[in-house]
């Protein structure tokens, strides 16, 4: 976690967040179908893993729309989620969350967590902003995932690629995979971690970037039948 990025959780919220401790982000619309709450689902197991493998904390961010209870509802639960175990984990809920917190969010965590609700997520635009500064995916397979995810690689997948699968599946896939993998890699082997950082940049944020999609524009839709199309997808 950059110290920038501390400093202004601390100086907006008065909170003292551990640089050295794994972070995790989550950031977007308040919309039910992104279930901002879903890592809250087992709070004893989250707290195991804080508590036994490896300490966390956590940023969240994002407002719903003033007519959604739904949204409301979400972000009550993260709220309430996150001080049921605040004695082992510290999380921070932003206000306010617009584009500059989006930039500093993307930028200042550890890890990118995003699980909306298949086949729900048209694209998840967060997911790239973090990959271009080095935060790897953690993600349900939809929307840009799809295509940007490389197990182990650019990051990691919650659950398996089929559609309709049972929620309870996709939350122990994702406390499993959360105590088994990334948090033992993240404190006992850095490098591998910073590793998947470094491939995050190289093989999602070359190419989930506005350029390429500008180009794909000009070349698959505006000028289709006088240019050479620029491929779909390269992994
Ligand atoms: C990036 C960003 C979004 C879009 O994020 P998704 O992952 O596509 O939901 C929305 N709002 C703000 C303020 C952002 O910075």
């Amino acid at each position: 976690m950059p110290s920038a990025f501390r400093c202004q959780l601390s100086r907006s919220f008065g909170v003292q967040l551990d640089p050295k401790l794994l972070t995790i982000g989550f950031a977007r619309r308040a919309s039910t179908y992104k279930r901002a709450d879903l890592l809250f689902q087992d709070a004893e197991r989250l707290r195991h893993i804080a508590r036994d493998i490896g300490p966390i904390q956590l940023v969240y961010g994002g407002k719903a729309h003033p007519h959604d209870e739904g949204g409301k509802n979400l972000i009550r639960r993260v709220v309430g989620g996150a001080g049921g175990l605040a004695d082992v984990i510290h999380t921070v809920y932003v206000e306010n969350y617009d584009m500059r917190w989006g930039k500093l969010i993307t930028s200042g965590v550890d890890l990118w967590l995003n699980n909306p609700m298949r086949p729900q997520e048209a694209s998840g635009t967060s997911g790239m902003k973090a990959a271009l500064n080095g935060v790897p995916s953690f993600s349900v397979v939809d929307g840009w995932w799809a295509e940007g995810h490389i197990e182990g690689v650019t990051g990691w997948a919650i659950g398996s690629d089929e559609v309709a699968e049972d929620p309870s599946v996709e939350i122990a896939a994702l406390y499993d995979k959360l105590e088994r993998e990334i948090v033992p890699m993240f404190y006992g082997r850095p490098n591998r971690y910073t590793e998947i950082m470094r491939y995050s940049i190289a093989l999602n944020g070359s190419f989930f970037n506005t350029q390429r999609m500008v180009l794909q524009y000009i070349a698959n839709a505006y000028k289709m039948q006088r240019e050479v199309a620029v491929p779909l997808a390269k992994v």
